[in-house]
């Protein structure tokens, strides 16, 4: 595709160009920071998005899928710029039509985009769903930090209410408690409302000004844009200068005040530990009132711990990609990378995932012919199976039954497929038995 692909300050374009398909051999690899999903790590996948899914429906969520491409404008427009995700991570792209595209960096943008573009408002208020998928951001590949990640998201659009608030972190932490995280607390602000946060930056921004000779030139270019990304900076001596910056909560106007006093209410109320951060606004420009996030305990052995999730409320959201009225709404998204990476990782089971108490063994050119048609009546019947039908010999059949530990193995040879009959061999006592076909079924079921 003629696609031109580029990400913020990066000119991949360039070196993109330089790849021809012959040298293309010597670099057989996935792009930076995205790997292939399989084995063990694509269940442990799998079976948290299943639990996950679980969860949520019992809360109430429905479940919604947006493309991975949204219009460039709905994700730097609700994002905003001053942000690290769309001044320097956005995966951006030109169609041959002209179209300028995004892979998406989050699902909150897109899903925005969705309730307005079907008119979800009509709905009975509020809208709540999960959605996953992977999300992209150009960000330099490290521990727990990829290019493409997977994120499951929870959202109730349409409400104002502080108890959906509380439902989307409660759904969010029993997701994280089912998947086997102990000891969880969060960490929870208040940012205000466009009433009381413009009060709030005023304040703040004079306080920088104040120390603006000691501030980080990254730290100061964010005051320009974006005063309140510099709560959270990552560089030493802003951490230092933030310890007595002024405190958003200090600054809520009387609704926000209360809408803030009665999160925490149900967070005391449902024994979920919570810990105010002054310092927490979270990347993203769309947040209003309540942002939260949680960090795991320990999550990768002797490494420091890292934030499994985080969410808000963004009431201002909808009218900042185009839409006519506000959306009150609020959402979390969860890492499913870095849960699925964790010692703690219950490695759920997806449902998919059956252990064979069955290996088929097919002999001569007979049995083969007819071997699918057998797998086919056990499948229906929902016996899992394990099979190796590209092999001939029963030896090398029965040494990878064994390898396996399978407990029983179903013999089909020639005879067999002339007498319309199998021979069932319990691999413990080497005993076998010749079993008609259609008593089979019947048979296997009086196994252990
Ligand atoms: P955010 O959308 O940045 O608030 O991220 C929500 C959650 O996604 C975080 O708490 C992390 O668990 C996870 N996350 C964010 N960025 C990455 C990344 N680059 N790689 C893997 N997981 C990530």
């Amino acid at each position: 595709m003629a696609w031109l692909l580029s990400t913020g300050g990066i000119n991949e374009s360039k070196s993109m160009k330089k790849i021809t398909i012959k040298n293309r051999s010597q670099e057989i690899t996935s792009p930076k920071g995205m790997r292939d999903l399989m084995n063990e790590e694509y269940y442990s996948f799998q079976g948290f998005f299943e639990k996950a899914q679980e969860v949520a429906v019992y809360y109430g969520f429905k479940p919604i899928e947006t493309p991975m491409l949204e219009q460039e404008e709905i994700i730097t427009s609700s994002i905003g710029k001053g942000t690290d995700i769309v001044d320097k991570e956005m995966y951006t792209l030109k169609t041959k039509g002209g179209d300028h595209l995004a892979l998406r960096p989050e699902h909150t943008a897109p899903l925005m985009r969705a309730y307005i573009e079907h008119g979800m408002q009509t709905m009975p208020q509020p809208v709540m769903f999960y959605h996953s998928g992977p999300v992209f951001r150009h960000d330099k590949p490290q521990r727990g930090r990829y290019r493409q990640f997977w994120q499951f998201d929870l959202d109730a659009l349409g409400s104002e209410k502080s108890i959906m608030d509380a439902i989307v972190i409660k759904t969010c932490m029993n997701i994280l408690e089912e998947a086997g995280a102990e000891n969880l607390s969060i960490d929870i602000n208040s940012i205000g409302d466009k009433e009381c946060r413009n009060g709030y930056i005023k304040e703040l921004t004079s306080y920088y000004k104040k120390h603006i000779n000691q501030l980080p030139s990254v730290d100061r270019e964010r005051l320009k844009i974006n005063p309140l990304r510099i709560l959270d900076s990552k560089e030493e001596k802003t951490k230092e200068i933030n310890e007595s910056a002024p405190d958003s909560i200090s600054f809520l106007c009387p609704a926000c005040k209360k809408h803030f006093k009665e999160v925490l209410e149900y967070l005391e109320e449902m024994n979920i530990a919570y810990n105010i951060n002054k310092n927490l606004v979270r990347g993203l420009s769309y947040y209003t009132r309540t942002v939260f996030e949680i960090t795991g305990q320990g999550e990768m052995e002797n490494d420091a711990p890292m934030a499994l999730a985080g969410g808000g409320r963004y009431d201002y959201l909808a009218r900042q990609i185009g839409g006519k009225k506000d959306v009150p709404a609020v959402g979390v998204s969860i890492g499913v990378d870095r849960i699925v990476a964790a010692p703690w990782y219950k490695k759920l089971a997806p449902r998919i995932l059956k252990k064979p108490k069955i290996y088929f063994i097919q002999l001569g050119s007979e049995a083969k012919l007819k071997s699918l048609n057998i797998i086919e009546i056990l499948r229906k019947a929902h016996i899992p199976i394990a099979q190796s039908l590209s092999k001939d010999s029963l030896g090398s059949q029965l040494a990878i039954a064994e390898k396996l530990a399978i407990p029983y193995v179903l013999i089909f040879g020639v005879k067999e497929a002339l007498d319309n009959a199998v021979i069932v061999r319990d691999m413990s006592t080497r005993s076998q038995e010749t079993v008609k076909l259609p008593k089979l079924l019947e048979y296997l079921k009086e196994l252990k």
